[in-house]
């Protein structure tokens, strides 16, 4: 009789390193807005947000493309709330915390962080095209990686 065996199903949990992005206190009244600079951002990140402000205050959190080109994240937060946004391209990024609706205190704080998988392959540091790992020199533009 044949055998079949059966691997069980495996769970792959990839490593994810936390990264700080910013940790940004903010007075923002009605209509203000305040904006900062993530820098890179890779297709599969989760990047967490944390508002620490009033919860009467309501705020509209915009993630876009740094050159202006692409909203990748609108939505309506409370003060007080944590939302998770998974990247779905690499880029360049910046968020913008506006407040649209003020009822309580104007002070608060940003924090933003990023979970990020260790597995990604490492990314050419002149064209930021992804590495084959080991690779001494990019396949793309032939630069050489540092060890
Ligand atoms: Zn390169």
């Amino acid at each position: 009789m044949p055998m079949t065996t059966r691997e069980p199903p495996v769970k792959k949990v990839e490593e994810e390193r936390v990264e700080v992005l910013l940790n940004a206190p903010f007075e923002l009244d009605e209509d203000d807005s305040i904006e900062f600079i993530l820098g890179r951002i890779e297709a599969g990140d989760i990047i967490n947000v944390k508002i620490d402000a009033d919860p009467e205050n309501i705020y509209i959190l915009t993630i876009s493309m740094l050159d202006g080109k692409r909203n990748l994240l609108s939505t309506r937060v409370k003060g007080g709330s944590t939302l998770s946004y998974k990247v779905p391209l690499s880029c360049e990024a910046s968020i913008m915390l506006k407040c649209s609706s003020w009822s309580g205190e104007p002070e608060g704080k940003l924090t933003v962080n990023i979970a990020r998988s260790s597995r990604r392959a490492s990314r050419c540091p002149r064209c930021g095209m992804p590495l084959e790992p080991g690779a001494k020199y990019c396949g793309f533009c032939g630069a050489k990686v540092a060890e």
